[in-house]
């Protein structure tokens, strides 16, 4: 059996000064969403994290960083510790999304040495995993995907694999505008929940072009447990409406 709430979970990524993510969380707040309902996490760069942190205090909505070194501390120039992230009131984190595993050649090594530390420290983290275009047309998705997820948690025990979060965000989808279609992501994430012990008790996202008026779609679908949205979730109104259709939608 899945967990049963949905997650939002809203990658800012270099996007927002402090000024911008403080007005965001008052706006949204603002908005009411049902947090009793559905989880929602913001990401903001890590410049405006503590700012973030700050103004959503007493309220349920949950603050991460986009990324982390695997070190508490050390000579590790322009990095951020998980202690940092904590510090900041962040108790989650995106890990090996495609853009830090493209363009700072983050591996499926330093991915799950991050996905230990994370859990040491009570950091939830979120592995993203995804197929490129080339290995998508070339019917490569599924083992891509199956190797990525057992690489990220290779040595974490089965009850700590279950306090972690997968998003599946096939590459070609993300902020293209040409989103999965929910059966077809929905066939994958099965795989992928299958792929380690412990999955089938954690959250799986869909990430890839969502928005608010497709995301009940997906989280319709069985295996789909909420989505990682980025350019959707920049907009205070449109991330109200991601947590509210995902909410109507969910299925479990
Ligand atoms: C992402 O950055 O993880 C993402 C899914 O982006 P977008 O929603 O803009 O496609």
């Amino acid at each position: 059996m899945h967990a049963a709430r949905a997650l939002v979970a809203g990658n800012w990524k270099m996007h927002k000064t402090i000024a911008e993510s403080t007005a965001f969380v008052r706006e949204l707040l603002a908005l009411e969403p049902d947090f009793d309902a559905i989880d929602a996490v913001i990401f903001p760069p890590f410049t405006a994290l503590a700012a973030a942190g700050e103004a959503l205090r007493g309220s349920l909505l949950g603050l991460g960083g986009q990324t982390m070194n695997d070190a508490d501390s050390g000579a590790f120039t322009g990095e951020i510790s998980p202690l940092m992230l904590l510090d900041c009131g962040a108790h989650w984190v995106i890990l090996g999304h495609s853009e830090r595993r493209a363009s700072c050649g983050e591996t499926d090594a330093a991915i799950n040495r991050k996905v230990h530390a994370a859990l040491r420290l009570g950091l939830t983290p979120i592995v993203a995993v995804g197929e490129s275009a080339a290995d998508h047309a070339a019917g490569r998705t599924h083992d891509h995907v199956v190797l990525q997820t057992s690489a990220a948690f290779d040595g974490v025990t089965p009850d700590d694999v279950a306090r972690c979060v997968v998003a599946y965000e096939p590459i070609w989808a993300i902020g293209t505008g040409l989103s999965d279609s929910p059966a077809a992501a929905n066939n994958v994430m099965a795989q992928i929940r299958g792929s380690v012990s412990g999955l089938e008790r954690t959250r799986i996202l869909y990430g890839g072009s969502v928005k608010p008026d497709n995301i009940g779609q997906f989280v319709a679908q069985p295996h789909i447990d909420g989505a990682l949205v980025g350019g959707a979730s920049l907009g205070a109104q449109s991330f109200a409406d991601l947590i509210a259709n995902a909410r109507v939608n969910a299925t479990r």
